[in-house]
This record gives C-alpha cells, structure tokens and sequence, in this order.
C-alpha cells in the first residue's frame, strides 16, 4: 500500500519543525493500520476509528483502515505477539493506531509469548524512539485528580520519553543460574546518537511550547545518565531560546506531584519516562484521559514514521464492559492526524470536541467514582457528534 499524500509536511533534521499545518482543501489519503490489540485495546480504538470516520467525511479526506492482529490476540491466532504480517503491514502504513495489549492468560508466558513483547517489537520495527504524553489538567477535571485543585489547575506539559533504547531493549538480559544464585539480569545502555536525536525532538517541541525543557536522569548514580546529561547539553546549543534545566529522576517525581506547574516539557529516558508519564495520569483526573504519539524518522512518503497509543493498558478488570474512557485513544488519533500528516485543523477539532464532552459532564465512570451513565461508545459518539 503506497502511501499517496497530497502535499508533503516539510522539516528539518536540525532545529526540526515537528509538523507544519497543510491547507485543508487538499484531499488527503490516510492510510492507516489499526491494531486493537487487547482487553480495552478493542473497544477504545473503535471510537477513536469513528472520531477518524468523522473527520474524513468532515474535512474531505479519504481513509484507508486496515487491521492486523498484536499482542494477546496475535499469540492466540498465530502463536507470536508480532506476526510477520502485521509488520509487513505496519511497515506499509502511514501511521499505526494501536489500542492496548496484555492478558492476564499470558502472564505466567516465556517473554517470547507475552503480549507485551509484541508492543515492544513494533515500535522496534516502526523505528519509533521518541514517545510523547501531553499531560494536561482540564478544568472541567479537577475534581477527578486526587489532588488538590490549587496545584493542579494550569498544568500543561509535554512528556518526550525515548523509547527504543534503555533497560526495556539492552542485552545480556534473562534470569539464568539457580536456587539461591538463580539471578535476573537487564542492561540500561545508550548512545551519543539514541541520546542526541531524542532530546533534538525534545528541544524541537519546546520551542512550540513555553520554551522550557527539564530533563530527567539519575546522574548522580548511572553512568547512562552521566552520558545523557553531557548529550543533552551539548544538543541545547542548537536551541539558545529554550531554558535548560535537569532534574535527578527521584526530585522529578516528587515534583510532578508537588508542582505540576513548573513543567512545560520534561525529556527523559524509557523507563523513567514510562513511570513518571503513568504518575503524571493523576494531574488528569484518569489514566484513561491520556494520548500518546511515538515518531521516528520521516519514510520515503514524507509522512513521520508513528504509532499512536493511549498510555493506558488493556484493563482486564474492567475489559468487555463498555467502561473504558475512550478519550486517551481518541487524543492518539488527533495527534496522529496532526504529527504524521500535518492536519493541523482536523485535529484541533478533535480536541475542541474533546474539551466540548468534558464540559458536558459526558464522561465515563473513572472520571465520576458516583457512577456515570455515559459508557465508552456515548462517549466517542458525543465527541464524533461535534466534530
Ligand atoms: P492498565 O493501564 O491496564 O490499568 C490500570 C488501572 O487503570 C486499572 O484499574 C484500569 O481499570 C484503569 N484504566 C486503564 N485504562 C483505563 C481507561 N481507558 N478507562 C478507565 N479506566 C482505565 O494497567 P495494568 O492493570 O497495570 O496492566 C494491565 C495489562 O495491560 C497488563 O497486561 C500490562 O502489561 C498491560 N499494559 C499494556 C500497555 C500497553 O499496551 N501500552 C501499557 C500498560 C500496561
């Protein structure tokens, strides 16, 4: 499947312009693969697909869906957590709308058979090392954060997560030996270039922000982070508008709950990124409220290379139970019309739609503890309604 883009969003590689809006008079072809995955995976990117539906009969585009199977679903069907031809397909697509993986069938798996393994062989495959997590606090959502509305009212930031390299992916990795010496191993290890090209999106993002970038190490103790502190300054010498600052991870995470205010974006590696983005959740009232976009290098097409997620996981508790907040997969499809195809307009309609249901009160129960009428599919139906 070729990708037939009309007009090609232009950047640069150093002082990168992530996304440049396009006229919205041309017709574009989106072609996009759609990997449910599991749980609430499923039922969460059916309305992010109806939100897609939307604002291609809205805005003239023509949409391209194909679907392919990833994670739990994939090892019942085919025995792996990332058939080859679900590679071959994502490879193909413009840009990749995957729900959520993990069932709890599978937690006792070998790692080869984890669902889990699939999510980290895609974004492998699809090139995607730097994952972004807005993390805004709507003000029609203060009262879900279990925090106290003082601190939280205005937080807005950008959470830049480099995800292809860290302890997640370094080898030697396993558990071998026995009895009392039976021992685990994983390896954190980065390089110069996995450091520089993820914190130049960073500093790339920040200067369409506030201008401000934290990034986050434990320097004080890891040698990955001695490197990636030193890289990370010598990258900011590129970007003199944008103020530096570095935090050591443990101050970070204290800080993101003391004074959410003070973040515009925070630069960080895979692991830490993965937990400070889930502990960021609490400033937007659910875990579920939460989109995330993963971009590489530009293909052939022009397109950005991207997989976009909700940050949640595939809730076993509540999957198959129309429960799920559907809002943080159809945040991922709104970035995913804005980083991977420049529809700048489309998906600043999708937010407002977004903001609009919010205000409403048409939210699903994680975000109401009294119970909420609204399931999943009213919820991405209220959202595609205004569009
Ligand atoms: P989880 O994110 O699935 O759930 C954590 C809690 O948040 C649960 O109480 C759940 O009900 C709630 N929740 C999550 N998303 C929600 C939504 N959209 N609406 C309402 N409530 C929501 O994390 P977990 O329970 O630690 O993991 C469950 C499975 O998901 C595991 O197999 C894990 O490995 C997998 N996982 C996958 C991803 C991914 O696919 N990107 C991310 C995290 C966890």
């Amino acid at each position: 499947m070729n990708s037939r883009v009309a007009r090609t969003p232009k950047g640069r590689r150093a002082g990168m312009i992530l996304v440049q809006s396009r006229a919205t008079d041309d017709a574009v072809e989106l072609n996009i693969l759609v990997l449910p995955g599991d749980g609430i995976g499923t039922e969460v990117t059916r309305e992010a697909v109806r939100v897609l539906e939307r604002v291609a009969d809205r805005f003239g585009h023509r949409l391209n869906l194909r679907r392919a199977l990833l994670g739990g679903a994939a090892i019942r069907e085919t025995g792996s957590p990332f058939p080859p031809e679900t590679e071959r397909l994502a490879r193909e697509a413009d840009a990749t709308l995957m729900g959520a993986v993990g069932l709890p069938e599978f937690d006792a798996a070998p790692p080869e058979r984890r669902p889990e393994k699939g999510l980290l062989a895609l974004r492998r495959a699809l090139g995607v090392y730097a994952n972004l997590r807005p993390v805004r606090a709507y003000k029609a959502l203060l009262d879900s954060s279990p925090l106290k509305n003082r601190l939280v009212e205005g937080a807005d930031m950008l959470i830049v997560r480099e995800l292809t390299g860290g302890l997640y992916y370094g080898t030697p990795r396993g558990v071998c030996g026995q009895g009392a010496d039976e021992r685990g191993v994983n390896t954190m290890t980065y390089t110069r270039a996995e450091i520089e090209r993820v914190a130049r999106v960073g500093f790339a993002l920040a200067r369409k922000r506030r201008r401000k970038l934290v990034s986050v190490d434990k320097s004080n103790v890891l040698e990955t982070s001695q490197l990636w502190r030193r890289v990370v300054v010598e990258v900011s010498k590129d970007f003199p508008d944008v103020a530096l600052e570095h935090l050591l991870v443990d101050n970070c995470a204290m800080q993101l709950i003391t004074d959410p205010r003070r973040f515009d974006v925070l630069l960080t590696e895979n692991l830490f990124g993965d937990i400070l983005s889930d502990e960021a959740a609490v400033l937007a009232g659910s875990i579920g409220m939460l989109p995330s976009a993963s971009i590489g290098d530009r293909r052939p097409s022009g397109a950005w290379a991207g997989l976009y997620e909700p940050v949640h996981g595939s809730a076993p508790d509540i999957a198959g139970r129309n429960l799920a907040n559907p809002l943080g997969a159809i945040g991922s499809a709104a970035a995913l019309l804005e980083y991977s195809f420049g529809l700048c307009e489309e998906a600043a309609a999708v937010n407002a739609a977004v903001e609009k249901v919010l205000d409403a009160g048409q939210v699903t129960a994680d975000l109401r503890p009294q119970g909420s009428p609204f399931g999943t599919d009213a919820v991405g139906q209220a959202v595609a309604s205004l569009i």
